[in-house]
This record gives C-alpha cells, sequence and structure tokens, in this order.
C-alpha cells in the first residue's frame, strides 16, 4: 500500500511539473505590420476616411470593398484570418472600445524604437532615438535564442524595411536578415530566382524599401526548404501608404497582408514538421493619430494615440479567448518575453524587460 501511495504521488507531482514546464510551441513566428492601426483592426474601415476623396480615389470601389453596417462586419471584410480563426481559436488584444489597452513604453512612437522594444522587451529611449542605420547596442531575443545550441542557425528574419539588418544586428547576432532589396543568393530555388528578377525590374515609389510582397514570398521559401525554428517577417506597405495619405492603398494591403499570413499558416498546419507546434505572434511597431482627420496619415511623440498598439496570438499554447476585452493594460515590451517563454526558455536581458502575457500560455 506504502509503495502505491507513493507511485502515485510520484506520479502526480512529474504530471504537475510537466504541465507548469512544457509548452507545446517549437517553432516561433513573428509578424509585424508596420503602423497598422488597432482601429482597422477592430473595428475595421473609417467612414470619414473611406468617404474622403483626398485619401481615396475610388471612393464607391472602396465602400464596395471595406463598408459594412457594423464594426464587426467590416473588420472581418477587412481582415478575414484574424476574425475568422485568430479570434476564434487564438487571442486578440489592444480594443480599446473595451478597455483592453496595449502601448509602447518607448516615448518615440516611430519605426525602430517600436522594432527595439518589441525585439528586445524594452524601451531605450536613451539610445535608440532615430531610425537611421546605425547597429542596435541592444540584444534581440532573437539574437539571445541564436546563441542557443539548439536555435543556432535557426533564426532569420525577413522584412520591406532595409533598416533591419542594423536593429538585428546581423554583424554581432550573425542573424540573416534579408532585407529591402536584397535577392535571394545561396542555392536559390526557381521561384527565388523569378523574384530576384522581378525586384529590380518593376516600378518602385518607396526608395530601400521593397513591395511586401517579395517580403512575404522569399520568407515562405525560406520556410519551406530552409526551415528555421524562429522566423520574423516586417512588413512595411501599411505605413508607407499611410504617410502618402492613400486609405485606399493602407486597406488593400493590409488586407493581401491578412491573406499572406493566412496561406502561412494554413501551410504550417499541413507539415508534419511545424504542426501544432509553431506559434504565431502578430504586432505592430506603433500606432498613429486618430483625433483629427489627417491624424491618421502621421505618428511619432507629437501625435495623439500614435503609442496604441496591439497584439494577436495563435498556437498549439494559445488557450482559445478571442478578443480579449478585460480592461487590462499592455506593453509592447511584453512580447519578447512571452515569445521565448512559449519555447519554454527564460529571456534573461541586460536590460528590465517587460512580464511574459501569462494569459496567452496555457498554465
Ligand atoms: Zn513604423
Amino acid at each position: 500500500m506504502k509503495f502505491i501511495i507513493s507511485v502515485l504521488l510520484f506520479t502526480f507531482i512529474a504530471h504537475q511539473s510537466n504541465s507548469q514546464a512544457v509548452t507545446k510551441t517549437e517553432n516561433i513566428i513573428l509578424i509585424t505590420l508596420d503602423g497598422f492601426r488597432w482601429q482597422e483592426l477592430f473595428t475595421g474601415a473609417e467612414s470619414r476616411l473611406l468617404l474622403n476623396k483626398k485619401f481615396v480615389a475610388d471612393t464607391a470601389a472602396l465602400i464596395t470593398a471595406y463598408w459594412r453596417e457594423t464594426p464587426q462586419q467590416r473588420r472581418e471584410i477587412l481582415m478575414p484570418f484574424f476574425w475568422n480563426v485568430i479570434a476564434k481559436e487564438g487571442q486578440l488584444y489592444g480594443n480599446r472600445t473595451s478597455g483592453n489597452k496595449v502601448n509602447t513604453k518607448n516615448k518615440m512612437w516611430f519605426s525602430y524604437p517600436g522594432y527595439n522594444e518589441i525585439l528586445t522587451g524594452s524601451a531605450d529611449d536613451a539610445r535608440v532615438t532615430s531610425n537611421d542605420p546605425v547597429n542596435n547596442p541592444n540584444q534581440t531575443v532573437l539574437e539571445f535564442l541564436n546563441k542557443r545550441k539548439e536555435f543556432k542557425g535557426k533564426v532569420a528574419a525577413f522584412s520591406s524595411w532595409e533598416t533591419f539588418p542594423w536593429i538585428i544586428n546581423t554583424e554581432r547576432s550573425g542573424i540573416p536578415v534579408n532585407a529591402g532589396f536584397m535577392r535571394a543568393t545561396k542555392n536559390p530555388t526557381e521561384s527565388e530566382k523569378l523574384m530576384n528578377e522581378l525586384m529590380v525590374q518593376l516600378p518602385n515609389e518607396s526608395g530601400g524599401t521593397r513591395a511586401d510582397a517579395f517580403t512575404f514570398h522569399y520568407a515562405f521559401e525560406y520556410l519551406k526548404n530552409q526551415r528555421p525554428r524562429v522566423l520574423f517577417i516586417s512588413f512595411d506597405e501599411t505605413d508607407h501608404f499611410a504617410h502618402e495619405g492613400e486609405y485606399d492603398q493602407y486597406l488593400t494591403s493590409a488586407h493581401h497582408t491578412d491573406g499572406v499570413i493566412k496561406s502561412l499558416w494554413d501551410w504550417i498546419q499541413s507539415d508534419p514538421l511545424y504542426k501544432n507546434m509553431t506559434t504565431l505572434i502578430v504586432t505592430t511597431d506603433h500606432g498613429r493619430g486618430n483625433k483629427n482627420p489627417e491624424d491618421w496619415r502621421h505618428h511619432g511623440s507629437k501625435v495623439e494615440s500614435a503609442d496604441e498598439v496591439w497584439f494577436a496570438f495563435l498556437g498549439p499554447d494559445v488557450p482559445a479567448l478571442g478578443e480579449v476585452k478585460t480592461e487590462q493594460q499592455f506593453y509592447q515590451s511584453q512580447v519578447a518575453k512571452t515569445l521565448a517563454a512559449f519555447l519554454g526558455i527564460d529571456y534573461n536581458s541586460a536590460q528590465k524587460t517587460g512580464d511574459i502575457i501569462s494569459s496567452v500560455i496555457k498554465k
């Protein structure tokens, strides 16, 4: 009897410690949509912008595409993967209309400081103060993971914006970053060869920043062929078209990105090495203004509410809570430690990082 009790007790203890420490996540896909507002994510197209001829070339066409009676219908038509899949099987944070807030900790409210905060887990308003291509003095969670034996060489990044090799500090971290107009050069597949040509042949109006379609397909090819365990994909068009004041293009780009995230997820869930072992995290580097009709185009510390951001989670360890409507305050600085926690790893940084978002990981 005594023996049976101790066996039972041992089994119980073993099970307890398992359920506390072991996660199912083996791989992470982190995706960002530059400066995409929570307003459109949670309430869809905004009427005062959609109907404004200054921001929209063909208002009738845009109404047909994205205008519906309720905010729920509007967001679903704009971002169907977010609202039909993530909202049912995962979690979404940042709908301020129900008091659920996500903000940046940094006071800059533009790209490099935002990506620094997402990737390192802390704001650095003393040293990260511009978008200039200078090597990041801070270590990202990507670099932290890439130093570990089990992740070495299995971390990669793809971005439309050309500045990421400095943000991720490829020179120091050794993490490959395919950014801007960089081609795929290492034994390119047929698709990569075609993209290498198209990327430079198509007209481009965004300087060193490339179209998001190239970023996505380069990343997707890499995922299928190189099988990374941590993949970061950063899209830029939403920010670009907002600055240009083109609300139609801004919405269309967000809609396309929702679509490519769906195809990525469908592939992940069909692949034996990724299926039910991969967690998707989607977020943004900063918000944009909302007060006056012109404000949606801009961000930065002088633009009210440009520090309002959001995040979404989907994967085998994420409880299916859908849109989180509790009155709570979260910060961008919490992403890095949460990302590592999905992999069962405690992220230590030289700086004080934001806490793990405990509600996204099953206990
Ligand atoms: Zn940005």
